[in-house]
């Protein structure tokens, strides 16, 4: 005698909806809290301290001891956390962006500080250590 132990189980699921998320029909499934998208960088915050050097194992981060910035290619990251926890400023965070596939793997999606961008934060560093040496002296006088 042939066993079909399945077949039933097989047949009830015919008519039930397919269990599926069709996307990019539908929206993608939700992410949960905490969940190790993109890296975001704010610059700004950025203290220079290099942990984020450091503590990479993908090698993202390139110091830039001209202005105490970092520049980032996030193509290499791992979405291991590791600089995030370690920035002690808060500059750097985890966003919940996934949808990151790109042609080109040097997309400006990718990349944190150009050079052009680095150019202009030391410009803008300059500019603010002439205006403090310039208020100083004035109150010397
Ligand atoms: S999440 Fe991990 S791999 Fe990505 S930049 Fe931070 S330390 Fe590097
Ligand atoms: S760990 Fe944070 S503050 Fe330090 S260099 Fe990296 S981004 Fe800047």
């Amino acid at each position: 005698m042939i066993r079909l132990p399945l077949l039933s189980t097989v047949i009830k699921n015919l008519f039930k909806k397919p269990a599926t998320n069709p996307f990019p029909k539908t929206e993608p499934v939700p992410v949960p809290e905490n969940f190790r998208g993109k890296i975001v960088y704010n610059v700004d915050k950025c203290v220079g301290c290099r942990m984020c050097v450091t503590v990479c194992p993908a090698g993202v981060f390139v110091y830039l001891p001209e202005i105490r910035k970092v520049a980032l290619w996030t193509g290499r990251c791992v979405f291991c956390k590791q600089c995030v926890d370690v920035c002690p400023t808060n500059a750097l965070q985890m966003s919940d962006e996934f949808l990151l596939a790109s042609y080109d793997k040097y997309d400006s999606k990718f990349i944190y500080v150009t050079p052009e961008e680095a150019e202009e934060i030391k410009k803008k560093q300059e500019e603010l250590k002439k205006a403090k040496a310039q208020a100083k002296a004035k109150k010397d006088q």
